[in-house]
């Protein structure tokens, strides 16, 4: 779906805080992704069936990175609470940090994922996957710092405690068949949690996160 078909949509909605966001973000709660065989545009390097939102929260791999990891997280904006759009405007420089005290306790954070997976298994594309987003942090995979340089990162919303929904988990493995398809470097061993790359620093995406139910739908 076009870039142009989506500013249309938005257009005939009334303006809130941020009208561009919410709207894409409802539309996106419309379409039913679930459904669909998502596939990676290379030359674009974005998910040909799911909104794009441009992030200005990422840069340039490093000159001929080969891209070999998938870092999953979890989010939510403030914590716990979910299907407010605040992740999506965070990523885009459009959160406004007045409105939850939690807010200004990241308002110095300029941070990014390659893809954000709602509670409702919709996803939405913040970066190219040719570019570095910033969502790793200082991390560590088999020796190799910088994880970003060499890794695609992907926001599921939640929180450590919560269970993750089963749409998230099917929408999760359709992107990671999608990845493992496009990008060779990458294979079932090399998808850790933020928790596994950054250890004492990160928590997410929690206990609750069911490797084990990924890797079954992985393989179906
Ligand atoms: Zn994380």
């Amino acid at each position: 779906m076009s870039t142009d078909f989506y500013l249309k949509q938005l257009s005939l909605h009334e303006g809130i805080t941020s009208p561009y966001l919410n709207k894409v973000y409802n539309l996106s709660l419309r379409n039913n992704q679930n459904k669909r065989v998502m596939k990676v545009d290379t030359q674009k390097s974005l998910l040909t069936s799911v909104p794009y939102l441009s992030s200005q929260h990422c840069d340039d791999r490093p000159e001929n990175t080969l891209i070999d990891l998938i870092v999953i997280h979890g989010i939510s904006l403030p914590p716990g609470d979910f299907g407010s759009g605040s992740v999506q405007k965070f990523f885009c420089d459009e959160l406004d940090f007045s409105q939850h005290p939690y807010f200004s306790t990241i308002a110095h954070l300029r941070v990014s994922a390659h893809l954000f997976i709602d509670r409702r298994g919709n996803v939405t594309q913040f970066v190219p996957f040719a570019k570095r987003a910033w969502h790793a942090g200082q991390s560590s995979f088999e020796g190799r710092t910088v994880c970003n340089d060499f890794s695609i990162g992907i926001e599921l919303e939640g929180t450590d405690e919560l269970p993750y929904e089963q749409a998230q988990y099917k929408a999760l493995a359709q992107v990671i068949k999608a990845l493992l398809l496009a990008y060779p470097g990458i294979t079932q061993d090399r998808i850790v949690g933020h928790s596994d790359i950054a250890p004492g620093r990160k928590t997410d995406p929690g206990p609750t996160f069911d490797w084990s139910y990924l890797q079954d739908l992985l393989k179906a």
